[in-house]
């Protein structure tokens, strides 16, 4: 059997693909008109973020079994059209959970005490004490949209902080330590809205112009999920008009997305789609790719 490692993928992985007798070809960096070329040969693939598998790819992949996603978004896959050919599509969905949540706390207290201004401040050797007045997170709402694992696992951390987690999930009836409500009741009741779903057409822009007008003034908005989730030009324009009193962004609707506008504000703190890049999560979603490719070849 062969695989074709499409994206960066932790070399331990490749090594235990190696030694289960998978013939592993390691091309992090290969090009979309290089694998039309390359794909017919192999049974199987391993793909991150980066390598898009749409029909045309599909198309010339004859020989193709099994993709594995090491990450949790499908999205650069046409998963039904794979399927539709009989290849399998697998991803490593827990692998990533408790850097994303890491990252999504880390911002609430970025947003909360602005720490990202405040040493840009001191960098420029300034000494700003009274721009600087933040705000405590013992007692205040988290609402979260979307309450899976990550969800969940920030839910979790919040209420060590004090904090009082309530979230909005049309396909979860209850989770541990979370109280579940309405979108209005997110809007109406959150200090802080943090999104945790996938890019669907229900959960496309369901960050809105109408839906910030329903929001609490001074609300801080993280998106640590999928780009698409938040309308950004209404983003900016609450931001802009003081109703929103922050936000932080790991996603966005386009990606790489260098020079936005929403940078533009000192209010808006983010990062470019780093929330799984931890070495922890890189050995576990390594470890799991490999886990998928040798025992989806050793049950055929
Ligand atoms: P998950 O599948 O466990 O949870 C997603 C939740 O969204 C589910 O509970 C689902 O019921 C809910 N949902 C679906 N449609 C909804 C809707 N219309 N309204 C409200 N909730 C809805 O996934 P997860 O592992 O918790 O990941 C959450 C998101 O984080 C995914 O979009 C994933 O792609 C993203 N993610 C981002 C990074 C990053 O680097 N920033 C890394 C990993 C995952």
């Amino acid at each position: 059997m062969k695989v074709l490692i499409c994206d960066a993928t932790a070399p331990a992985a490749l090594e235990a693909m190696s030694a289960a007798g998978i013939e592993v070809v390691n091309k992090p960096d290969v090009t979309p008109d290089e694998l039309m070329e390359m794909l017919p040969d192999y049974h199987g693939m391993v793909v991150r973020s980066r390598t898009k598998v749409r029909a045309p790819l599909i198309d010339v992949a004859t020989n193709l079994k099994v993709i594995v996603r090491g990450g949790v978004g499908l999205d650069n896959i046409d998963v039904e059209y794979a399927q539709s050919k009989g290849i399998t599509v697998l991803n490593t969905p827990a692998a990533s959970t408790d850097s994303v949540a890491e990252l999504t706390v880390g911002y609430v207290f970025a947003l909360a005490r602005r720490i990202p201004q405040m040493t840009a401040s001191m960098k420029a050797g300034k000494w700003e004490k009274k721009a600087f007045k933040g705000s405590e997170l013992a007692g205040k709402t988290l609402g979260l949209v979307g309450a899976g694992r990550i969800g969940r696992a920030v839910a979790h951390r919040a209420s060590a902080l004090g904090m009082t987690a309530i979230a909005y999930d049309p396909y979860v009836q209850a989770a541990e330590g979370i109280e579940m409500v309405t979108l209005d009741e997110v809007f109406s009741q959150a200090d802080y809205i943090s999104l945790h779903v996938p890019n669907t057409p229900e959960t496309r822009n369901i960050i809105d112009a109408k839906a910030i007008a329903k929001i609490k003034d001074g609300v801080r908005i993280i998106n640590c999920g999928r780009g698409g989730t938040v309308d950004e030009d209404a983003l900016y324009d609450a931001i802009l008009a003081g109703k929103v009193a922050g936000a932080a962004l790991d996603v966005y609707a386009e990606e790489p997305n260098k020079g936005h506008k929403l940078y533009s504000l000192d209010r808006v703190i983010g990062s470019p789609h780093v929330g799984a890049a931890t070495g922890e999560a890189q050995g576990r979603v390594g470890a799991e790719v490999a886990e998928k490719i040798i025992g989806f070849f050793r049950d055929k």
